[in-house]
């Protein structure tokens, strides 16, 4: 509301005073999370149709919050990259990812989401390096998620880094394919091993005909780049009918298993053998 004189803004809207307060404290919060080591990760299994099998785990970032009880990752990671604490606390998860694969059978890959402003950091392909170094699995199990952002702005940088990346002998998926702008022409710009389409897609693909077609269009594309598709968010069976019916390669979503505790990897490998 404009209370004041000419040029002057005043906000006295309760509302926005409030989120504006918890704001504060969520990022307060934040940074004695990551002071005092307070994050998890849970993993949710990807399961390879063609092999039948589990080929990894997707690393998912929790956070267990003393009175606000375990945060979506989706709450608190775009602050983490406001006030600049995204860079660590990626490193942090790269590092803590790495480190639990070790002990998983060797013929799973781990999977993990890396945010645009952690790639930019000049520092990324060390980080990565020594995560893998440190943990000493084969970088042939470790798999970078990355969306359509991060090849936003300064994109030449980024596929150069996404090239020694590669170089390294890891992969790069690109993640919720299908939301972002002219995915197609990233397509040309860097060769992803992965295209993992977007669960929105998925999750109409057995109720309305335009996702349908979405669905089969990557799946199509997938396949004449040579490349793996991977159809997140499956939650039934018809999703699964119609996801395997299309050909995609692999599937993800609660029909299979909910992202779960490090506790619980071996009980959902079993859980999921020859399924
Ligand atoms: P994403 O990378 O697309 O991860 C998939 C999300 O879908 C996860 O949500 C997962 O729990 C959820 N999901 C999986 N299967 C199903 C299903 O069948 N139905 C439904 N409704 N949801 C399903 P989550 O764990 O809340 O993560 C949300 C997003 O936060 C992720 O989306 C990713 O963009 C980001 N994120 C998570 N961990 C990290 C991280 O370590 N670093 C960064 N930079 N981002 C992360
Ligand atoms: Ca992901
Ligand atoms: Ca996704
Ligand atoms: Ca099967």
């Amino acid at each position: 509301s404009k209370a004041g004189g000419r040029g002057t803004w005043r906000f006295f809207e309760p509302a926005m005073d409030a989120s504006v307060q918890s704001r504060r404290a969520l990022e307060l919060d934040l940074r004695e999370a990551m002071a005092k080591d307070e994050f998890t990760l849970f993993y949710q299994p990807i399961y390879d149709l063609r092999m039948d099998r589990i080929s990894g785990f997707e690393a998912l970032l929790r956070w267990p919050h003393p009175k606000r009880g375990l945060v979506p990752p989706d709450q608190f990671i775009p602050i983490a990259e406001d006030i600049g604490l995204i860079t660590p606390l990626g490193e942090w998860v790269l590092n803590r990812a790495c480190e639990q694969a070790a002990g998983w059978p060797s013929e799973l890959k781990i999977a993990v989401n890396v945010s645009a402003t952690q790639i930019r950091d000049p520092r990324f392909i060390e980080v990565v390096a020594s995560a893998l170094d440190a943990s000493r699995i084969a970088p042939q199990r470790l798999e970078l998620e990355i969306t359509e952002s991060v090849l936003l702005g300064n994109s030449a940088e980024t596929i150069a880094t996404l090239h020694k990346l590669k170089a390294q002998g890891l992969s790069i998926a690109l993640d919720d394919f299908g939301t972002g702008y002219s995915s197609l022409s990233y397509l040309r710009s860097f060769p992803f091993d992965k295209l993992k389409i977007d669960q929105s897609f998925v999750r109409d693909a057995t109720a309305t005909n335009g996702s349908k077609l979405i669905v089969r269009a990557i799946t199509s594309l997938g396949k004449g780049l040579g490349i793996t598709t991977t159809a997140e968010g499956v939650e039934t069976i018809e999703q699964l009918n119609q996801i395997e019916a299309e050909g995609c390669n692999e599937v993800q979503g609660f029909l299979f298993s909910r992202p779960v505790p490090a506790t619980e990897i071996a009980s959902t490998i079993l859980n999921l053998r020859g399924g």
